[in-house]
């Protein structure tokens, strides 16, 4: 039997509500450790250190950091980081002399390595937070591909986002596991198309006086279960 931890647990109370339970779980997760950072590790020289290096957080991670309130929390980690960038700026001002012609119009040497200079060491660490965690979820549902209980959660859910149907296929190294995984999602997508046929169909002029029904949302639905719950993946995954 496969021991039962705390992911497991969680997965199951989250399939039942709307959306990919692993991006629901990342973004309940995402604000837990960012509140943690704010009310327990803003001194911390270690947290300060990482926040320097990745110059601050992502840019969806700064936004949802500065709207939790804690004003003096993203002060202190900031100015550490944004002392650092200055440092850099001031050394490189020393070293940039004013000769140059015609070539300086396509960017010059010294501008290209003080953007270099400029560029975080580390990732965000939400960001970062948010990959690892990723990655323990995606492997309990894997391991637990064949396990009655997540199966009954897992099929009667949206099913995964496509980002994290991916992952999932990519952990999974059981064919039988992995049969079970696409059975279930191959029945996800199936009605969610049909949801959307549905849409379309009652869309249609010549429909006009039938009633919309749930398929109403499933326009709304498919660009969640394509691209990802709202405020999960943000640019990360442009990144190479
Ligand atoms: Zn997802
Ligand atoms: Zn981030």
């Amino acid at each position: 039997m496969t021991h039962k931890t705390f992911g497991y647990f969680d997965l199951l109370e989250t399939f039942p509500k709307p959306g990919c339970a692993v991006c629901n779980l990342l973004l309940r997760d995402t604000h837990a450790f960012l509140d943690s950072i704010m009310y327990e590790y803003v001194m911390d020289p270690e947290t300060q250190n990482k926040f320097r290096d990745s110059r601050g957080l992502c840019d969806q991670h700064g936004w949802q950091i500065a709207q939790m309130g804690s004003g003096l929390g993203v002060a202190v980690l900031y100015e550490r980081a944004l002392g650092d960038l200055l440092e850099t700026l001031n050394a490189a001002a020393k070293g940039i002399t004013r000769s140059g012609g015609l070539s300086r119009l396509r960017g010059s040497k010294e501008g290209t390595t003080l953007a270099d200079a400029l560029e975080p060491s580390q990732p965000c660490i939400a960001c970062k937070h948010l990959t690892e965690s990723e990655a323990r979820y995606l492997k309990e549902i894997s391991q637990h591909a064949n396990d009655p209980k997540l199966q009954a959660a897992y099929s009667a859910s949206d099913g995964l986002c496509l980002e994290h149907f991916r992952g999932l296929l990519r952990v999974t190294g059981s064919p039988a596991r992995l049969q079970t995984l696409i059975a279930m999602q191959t029945d996800i997508w199936t009605r969610l198309r049909a949801e959307l046929n549905e849409f379309m169909r009652k869309s249609d002029f010549n429909n006009a006086g039938e009633k919309m029904g749930a398929e109403g949302s499933s326009w709304r639905r498919v660009v969640a279960r394509l691209g990802g719950e709202h405020g999960v993946f943000g640019l990360r995954r442009l990144k190479p």
